[in-house]
């Protein structure tokens, strides 16, 4: 148990190790998706921007710098002192410029215009951050902006740049009354999009690596807990078999003890008593080793069924007396419900009787009262066998169990009811081998219900196993 657990916790941790790295290696490929596009578009705008001022085409930026030459004019006269204010205002010069730039240049619609030529993605938006601004004339320099010294102001929203956004080019302008340093960044509205493209292939296959790890994680668990359930049985059933066993040898040892002993020897009562008490073990202990054999010769599929239309109302009324007269001693009453709409079924009458009897024996053997059975039976178009009980009755868990071989509810390691877990067994080789189905329902303190229904002309005469 103790070792499951580790290799329980162990694999856990396998588990989450390989989540780990396949998470770190998705992000990691996005990132690096995501610089692959910025660098590609950069390398693509900057040629796109080369271009246009190669044509003269980018008169936007030049009318935007005219028209700040004036404006700088207007501004400088008003340049007032250093003061709590002084803040307030350069912010207010900057944001102008800025609103200035922005309306006056016409570079988007150009770049649009490239990028269409190259047929790569087209739409995006554009935003100038200005990281230096000085107004002068002949007698004042103000230093409205820049952006390294003045790192401590807060910087405008407008002039804010957004993470994803490329950098692609940077103007420095000097003018007649005014020197201004300009970013230009460019941010595509479907960038995730395309980057998140690029990366699903990546996902896929680190989503099913996952699915594969975690598939053969399940089937190894499984696979422990089967091996750990047969080990079980496998330990249950030799514990079982050596008292099956061992019971019938030393009564038997006892009695030819006895009857090597010479003051029997006149006693003929006796001798003959001991004498049918070891013909009685022998023939128990032939029973149980026949059992077995039935077993391996199943396993080897050298069963087959004998199966002939069979009068089903002397089968179940002499299987109904059998019984009755094999359990008189134990107070114990058999109800017969039997319907026959169809007279006749195509049955292995040996192995039907074995089947049944294995019934009828447990609902007597599992009882810790007077046991009260009812043997329902009907036919029409199918057989329909049903034996209730009013046992101690079988729990949810253990009737997913009761017809593996072997299988024995746990009743500690003490088995009160003596048994080898095979009958269950065998009424479901002996039904399914007639195409049939078999099926219980219990519940513990009450009673059972074994049902098994049979088709009336089976075609398919199957072996077990
Ligand atoms: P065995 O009786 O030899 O142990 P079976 O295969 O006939 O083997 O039964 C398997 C187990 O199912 C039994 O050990 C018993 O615990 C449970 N069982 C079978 N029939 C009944 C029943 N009618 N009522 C309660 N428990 C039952």
């Amino acid at each position: 148990m103790k070792k499951n657990l580790t290799i329980l916790i162990l694999s856990a941790l396998a588990i989450l190790i390989v989540v780990g790295i396949e998470i770190f290696l998705v992000t990691r490929i996005y990132r690096l998706e995501t610089e692959k596009f910025d660098y590609r578009y950069r390398e693509i705008l900057q040629k796109g921007l080369a271009y246009i001022d190669k044509r003269g085409d980018n008169r936007g930026l030049a009318s935007a710098y005219y028209f700040l030459n004036g404006q700088s004019l207007k501004v400088l006269p008003l340049y007032i002192p250093e003061s709590s204010d002084t803040v307030k205002f350069k912010e207010v010069v900057l944001k102008g410029f800025h609103k200035t730039l922005v309306q006056k240049q016409n570079l988007d619609s150009l770049l649009t215009g490239y990028l269409k030529k190259m047929k790569v993605e087209t739409t995006f938006q554009s935003n100038f951050s200005i990281t230096n601004l000085v107004l002068f004339d002949n007698q004042k320099v103000v230093k409205v902006f820049n952006k390294v010294s003045d790192s401590a102001w807060t910087y405008p929203d407008t002039l804010n740049i957004r993470l994803n956004q490329i950098p692609v080019n940077h103007y420095s302008y000097y003018a007649d009354h005014f020197e201004i340093g300009i970013d230009y960044y460019v941010d595509f509205n479907n960038k995730k999009s395309i980057v998140l493209k690029e990366v699903a292939g990546s996902l896929l296959i680190a989503f099913l690596a996952l699915a594969a790890v975690s598939l053969i994680f399940l089937f190894s668990m499984r696979n422990l807990m089967e091996e750990r359930r047969l080990s079980q049985l496998k330990t249950d059933f030799i514990n079982n078999m050596t008292h099956e066993l061992k019971t019938p040898l030393s009564t038997i040892s006892i009695a030819t003890r006895t009857l090597e002993n010479d003051t029997i020897l006149d006693d003929r009562a006796k001798i003959k008593e001991t004498v049918s008490v070891i013909r009685r073990q022998n023939r128990q202990l032939t029973k149980q080793i026949n059992h077995l054999l039935e077993i391996s010769m199943w396993e080897r599929k050298q069963f087959s069924l004998d199966r002939r239309m069979l009068d089903l109302e002397p089968f179940f009324f002499g299987l109904a007396e059998a019984f009755r007269w094999e359990c008189n001693e134990k107070q114990c009453k058999l109800e017969e419900r039997f319907t026959f709409i169809t007279k006749t079924a195509y049955l292995d009458e040996v192995q039907m009787t074995v089947a049944l009897h294995n019934l009828l024996i447990n609902a007597v053997k599992y009882n810790s009262q007077d046991p009260e059975v009812i043997l329902e039976v009907s036919c029409d178009d199918r057989l329909r066998i049903s034996v209730t009980d009013n046992g101690i009755g079988i729990g949810k868990e253990d009737q997913k169990h009761i017809f593996d071989k072997f299988y024995r509810v746990s009743t500690g390691n003490v088995h009160k009811v003596k048994g080898l877990g095979l009958g269950l067994f065998y009424v479901k080789q002996i039904v399914e081998a007639h195409g049939g189905s078999i099926d219980v329902s219990s519940r513990p303190g009450k009673g059972s219900t074994f049902t098994l229904i049979l088709p009336v002309h089976g075609k398919n005469q199957n072996s077990p196993g």
